[in-house]
């Protein structure tokens, strides 16, 4: 007997039918002795509808009134998968975050877990009642409903896994593992039988959104055995895992893109100390993740530009930060661009091996692709381009390094 969480995406649980074969899924391993948790996503393009409805009435609305309407995704969704599962004969409930309680801190829209009360469920579960969670959500301290991010109910199956000391963390999602690149943009895209967690984290970081980031920084921290595998076929998926675990090494694990990024620049702002805190202080004080920064040479010693990316969902409270704080700093114009996307290639092959991103610049050079911004990290190297050439750079990289599938 094992106690194990299964978490199931949006697609897997896009409609009835697919709720049932859910249902099915968690029936066997019932069957099979295990006690079972199941987080679960709301139904895809559901959370998508939530979000823009928010936006139709407010661009800038408040976080925690978001939160209250992009929940409720979850909440049907763990009630219809209860009732599928009761309908097969599986005893079973559904829990909303709060009424777990899944406690996170205060930052609405983009919360963390703290900490998961599982007594209750745990007693239930030895009862041999399956419990059905809702992913993505959680209580803060302010006493009302939080969400934890885009993709956050994988973070909510891990963090559930490590709470319940679960001996296994099942994601079922749309595809049958994670794969060298996304395989719905590169066919030629290879599934990994095994990735380490750190190259899994850079993965998840750069946009492969297979797994959120923070549901891998939480497996890693609380070594939970994580794998990654398809709702719709039985295969052996991904397992994520420590290094030693992993016989063969490749110089290079997977690539990624995020076009969840957008290019702010700043023109002539005054080269002088403190100019780069006083921009990037309000941005932190208003939770605006920066990511990548170039600070150009300026020509006559006075002026430069300043380039950088935030999040594309931050891009409006961004330009409303930095032009609120003008009265401290000064540029001549503030310049955005949405359209471009980041692309990244990961392996922890890069800490033994040079020339790996001289082969990166070489073949995005030689597909006339411009690079506007690099940023490099211990084993990932990024490149800020065009978003028209996403799937070019993609492929073309995928098989400069030699990842193509035989
Ligand atoms: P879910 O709704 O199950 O959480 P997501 O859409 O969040 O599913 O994540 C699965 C998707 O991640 C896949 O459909 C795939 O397009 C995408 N993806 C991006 N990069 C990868 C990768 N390296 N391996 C596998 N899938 C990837
Ligand atoms: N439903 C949420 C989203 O679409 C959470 C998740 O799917 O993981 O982002
Ligand atoms: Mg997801």
């Amino acid at each position: 007997m094992a106690r194990i969480v299964m978490k199931f995406g949006g697609t897997s649980v896009g409609d009835i039918d697919r709720i049932k074969n859910v249902a099915q899924r968690v029936k066997r391993e019932v069957d099979s002795g295990n006690e079972v948790a199941v987080v679960v996503s709301a139904m895809s393009g559901v959370t998508n509808q939530l979000v823009d409805w928010c936006k139709q009435i407010a661009p800038l609305h408040d976080a925690r009134e978001y939160d209250t309407v992009v929940a409720t995704g979850e909440q049907v969704t763990i009630g219809l998968l209860s009732i599928a599962l009761q309908e097969m004969g599986v005893s079973a409930r559904s829990w909303c975050g709060w009424q777990v309680p899944i406690r996170t801190d205060g930052v609405h829209g983009k919360a963390r877990i703290m900490a998961i009360d599982t007594d209750d469920m745990a007693v239930r579960m030895a009862d041999g009642q399956v419990a059905v969670v809702a992913g993505f959500q959680g209580i803060g301290p302010d006493n009302r409903i939080s969400t934890l991010g885009r993709g956050g109910s994988d973070t909510s199956a891990v963090a559930l896994a490590a709470a319940l000391q679960a001996d296994r963390c099942d994601i079922y999602t749309d595809v049958d593992g994670v794969y060298t690149t996304d395989p719905r943009i590169v066919a030629k895209a290879r599934k990994l039988d095994k990735i380490t967690y750190e190259e899994m984290l850079e993965l998840a970081s750069v946009g492969a959104k297979v797994l959120q980031t923070r549901s891998v920084e939480m497996a890693m921290k609380h070594r939970v055995r994580v794998q990654v595998l398809s709702s719709f076929v039985d295969a052996p998926g991904t397992l994520v895992c420590d290094e030693d675990e992993i016989v063969e090494k490749e110089l290079v694990s997977g690539i990624a893109y995020s076009r969840d990024e957008a290019k702010i620049t700043l023109v002539r702002v005054p080269d002088q100390p403190g100019v780069a805190a006083s921009i990037f202080g309000p941005l932190a004080e208003a939770a605006i993740n920066v990511d990548m920064i170039v600070q150009n040479v300026s020509d006559d010693g006075r002026s430069t530009d300043l380039t950088f990316t935030v999040g594309k969902a931050d891009l409006d409270r961004a330009r409303k930060v930095i032009e609120e704080a003008r009265g401290k700093l000064s540029f001549e114009r503030l310049a955005a661009d949405p359209n471009v996307v980041k692309v990244s290639v990961i392996g922890v092959g890069m800490r033994s091996h040079a020339g790996i991103a001289q082969k990166m610049f070489q073949t995005l050079a030689s597909e006339g692709i411009n690079i506007q911004v690099i940023s490099t990290s211990e084993i990932k190297i990024s490149v800020l381009i065009d978003e028209k050439y996403t799937e070019l750079a993609l492929r073309a990289l995928h098989a400069a390094y030699d990842l193509d599938a035989a």
